[in-house]
């Protein structure tokens, strides 16, 4: 968990090279919708272009069924969901009926003011691989430099929609930590997301390690 631009996505691609888990990302399951053309991924649309959380039944029912088509052998790395209690409390009611738990939470703390600058100078290119125009730069200005594409930069990376984002999170994402903290079952792993990506993802394996031991 985190706000946008905290790093999720980066941090969760590492953890899942050293775990091995499934990666799960709520905002790529969209987004793969959103390009497939389907009415559903034209509602998906309207709500991740204006920067609002999509409604959580849409959200419950897509992400229910990419957990249950998941890999659970190999533990699932959910990044993006959870963002509302009530998502939590699905997410909850469905890994209870299949017998299984929540290991733990880890929320990326990064201050709003680093936010802005660091989403309006993302761009990505079509075969994974992400940039930065600042702090992971390519070599050539928007080629990428593992496949020679162009580079593109999503269409909710806008100033103005980053702000909207910025607050669905602290008015519906921040008191999901609330929850699980509170509940006491799953430990919440707060690291600085400050930090260099490498350094942020040396912090989380250590926490998680120490969670195993
Ligand atoms: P992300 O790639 O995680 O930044 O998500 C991009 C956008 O997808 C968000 O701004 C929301 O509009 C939507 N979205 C992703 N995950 C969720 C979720 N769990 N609940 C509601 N909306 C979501």
């Amino acid at each position: 968990m985190g706000p946008p631009g905290a790093g999720k996505g980066t941090q969760a691609k590492k953890l899942v090279e050293k775990f091995g888990m499934t990666h799960l990302s709520s905002g790529d399951i969209f987004r793969a919708e959103k390009s497939s053309g389907s009415d559903l991924g034209k509602q998906l649309a309207q709500y991740m272009l204006a920067g609002k959380l999509v409604p959580d039944e849409i959200v419950v029912e897509m992400m229910a069924k990419a957990i249950a088509d998941g890999d659970a052998e190999a533990g699932l790395m959910l990044d993006g969901f959870p963002r509302t209690v009530a998502q939590a409390k699905a997410l909850d009611e469905q890994l209870a009926a299949a017998g299984s738990e929540m290991d733990a939470v880890v929320s990326i703390v990064v201050p709003d003011s680093e936010i802005v600058g660091r989403i309006t100078g993302r761009r990505s290119c079509s075969c994974g691989q992400a940039y930065h125009v600042m702090f992971i730069p390519p070599k050539v200005e928007d080629v990428c430099d593992v496949c020679g594409a162009k580079l593109t930069q999503r269409a909710d990376d806008t100033e103005e929609v980053v702000k909207e984002r910025l607050e669905a999170y602290h008015a519906q994402t921040k008191p999901v930590i609330d929850y699980y903290s509170s509940c006491g079952e799953v430990r919440v792993l707060e690291v600085d997301g400050s930090k260099t990506p490498d350094e942020v993802s040396e912090d989380l394996a250590a926490a998680l390690n120490a969670l195993q031991q």
